[in-house]
C-alpha cells in the first residue's frame, strides 16, 4: 500500500513490516522523515513543565565479562528519524514498575533547552520527557 505524504507530497513506500507513514492526530498520513521534523519542532515548542512521551533507545557500547555493560541511550520517535542524545541521571527502584530510569536531554539552538526524561520498568520502551527550566 502506498500513500502521499501530507507535508512533502513524497511517496511513502512500506518498508519491512512498517506502513511508510504514520498518521497524525489530523488523520493526515506523514512520512517518516516529516515525522522527524514534526517531533523535533514539537519537541522545541514545548512549554516549561509541558509533558510529552517519546522512545528510549539503548544501545550496548560494551559489554564487561563479569557484570555488567555500558550503554548509550537517545529518546527517537517512532520511526527513528528522530533522535537525540540523553545523559543518564540516576537510577532507582519504582513501587510499581520495578524500576525508573532518570535522563537529561540538552538540545541547542537559538534557545537552548533542558528536559528530563524518565523511563519505568523493564517491559517497554516508553519514556516520559519533560521540559525544565534552564
Ligand atoms: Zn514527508
Amino acid at each position: 500500500m502506498e500513500a502521499n505524504c501530507f507535508i512533502c507530497g513524497k511517496v511513502c513506500k512500506a518498508e519491512g513490516c512498517g506502513t511508510g507513514y504514520g498518521v497524525d492526530s489530523h488523520g493526515h498520513k506523514i512520512c517518516y522523515d516529516c515525522a522527524g521534523k514534526l517531533d523535533e519542532r514539537n519537541l522545541r515548542k514545548m512549554k516549561i513543565g509541558e509533558k510529552t512521551i517519546h522512545y528510549l533507545k539503548r544501545t550496548v557500547i560494551k559489554k564487561f565479562e563479569n557484570a555488567g555493560e555500558s550503554c548509550e541511550y537517545e529518546v527517537v520517535n517512532w520511526p527513528g528519524t528522530f533522535r537525540h542524545h540523553l545523559t543518564l541521571l540516576r537510577r532507582g527502584r519504582h513501587n510499581i514498575a520495578g524500576e525508573q530510569v532518570h535522563f537529561r536531554l540538552s538540545l541547542s539552538g537559538d534557545t537552548p533547552l533542558r528536559f528530563h526524561c524518565v523511563h519505568y520498568g523493564f517491559s517497554n520502551t516508553q519514556l516520559h520527557v519533560r521540559r525544565i527550566k534552564g
